[in-house]
């Protein structure tokens, strides 16, 4: 199995809400000033996502389907992200 589909099925509810809706909304922030804030979810989880000059192998969209949006107006963030250093992560295998 590849790295893309164990991410795939690892977190194929990553990039939907409970509800089936669109994480985050592709199109600009809103808010002013854009950017307050970022987050992502994985697995129903709600984690802290920062931004950074690059994507870690966790947030890279072309290995797996992470998705930061503004903790303002829910648009998707369309730079590089990193999940900060010491966020809870509700996976067990991201311990190891
Ligand atoms: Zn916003």
């Amino acid at each position: 199995m590849s790295m893309r589909e164990t991410f795939t099925d690892l977190f194929k509810r990553t990039t939907k809400t409970a509800e089936g809706a669109p994480f985050a909304g592709e199109r600009l922030c809103r808010c002013s000033p854009a950017w307050p804030g970022l987050e992502t979810t994985a697995n129903g989880y709600v984690l802290p996502a920062e931004a950074s000059g690059h994507y870690s192998v966790l947030t890279n969209p072309d290995i797996g389907p992470f998705v930061a949006r503004c903790t303002g107006c829910q648009a998707r963030y369309p730079h590089p992200w990193v999940i900060p250093a010491g966020a809870p992560m509700p996976f067990d295998w991201a311990q190891e």
